[in-house]
């Protein structure tokens, strides 16, 4: 088994953007070895983000008996959305569905995020420039917030996102994504 951990053609970045890229694909190499893994073995599923039995326990329990949604879980959803911004967001789609101009909200607002923690290739694509060309349509409606369970605003991480998208996009042929 050959696993190779390229590395090349990325001078242009400052050292902490290296670290950076560094990190990003060290994950990349975890996430292949654990594939690799899972294959191998017959009536195994990861679940990813489950690391231990007892967590695994606690996923099964909210499963059988769905928790209230009472004010100290209220309380905590506030404590996660002040600390964590934008990232808070789930990604379910909800926002995506009301927009009146086709955005995905929930993806448009951290797509930069997942390039440093996900491989860049899965989103810097065509398909996800195109979904982000529409970024730049957002009348500041509000019909996302509204739709949200948790009432995230993400308009300006999304106008964020998108200017860090743009950037990686203007260097795309070093990530490999071809002319069309
Ligand atoms: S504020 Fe922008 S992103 Fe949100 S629903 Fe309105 S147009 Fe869409
Ligand atoms: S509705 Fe809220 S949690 Fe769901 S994707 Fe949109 S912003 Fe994220």
């Amino acid at each position: 088994m050959i696993i190779e951990l390229e590395c090349g053609n990325h001078y242009d970045r400052t050292k902490s953007q290296h670290v950076e890229w560094l990190k990003h694909r060290l994950d990349s190499l975890i996430q292949a070895l654990s594939d690799l893994y899972f294959r191998a073995r017959e009536n195994v599923v990861p679940i990813y983000g489950i690391q231990r039995m007892s967590e695994l326990n606690i996923l099964l329990e909210l499963e059988e008996s769905p928790p209230e949604l009472d004010e100290h879980m209220r309380q905590w959803i506030e404590l996660g959305k002040k600390n964590f911004g934008g990232l808070f967001c789930r990604g379910c789609d909800r926002c995506a569905g009301v927009c009146p101009q086709n955005i995905r909200v929930g993806y448009a607002s951290r797509i930069g995020d997942f390039f440093y923690r996900s491989p860049v290739e899965k989103y810097l694509t065509y398909k996800w420039f195109e979904e982000m060309q529409r970024v730049p349509n957002c009348t500041g409606c509000g019909e996302c917030i509204r739709h949200c369970p948790f009432g995230l605003d993400l308009r300006e991480a999304m106008k964020k996102n998108y200017a860090v998208f743009m950037d990686f996009w203007s260097r795309k042929e070093k990530y490999g994504v071809k002319e069309k």
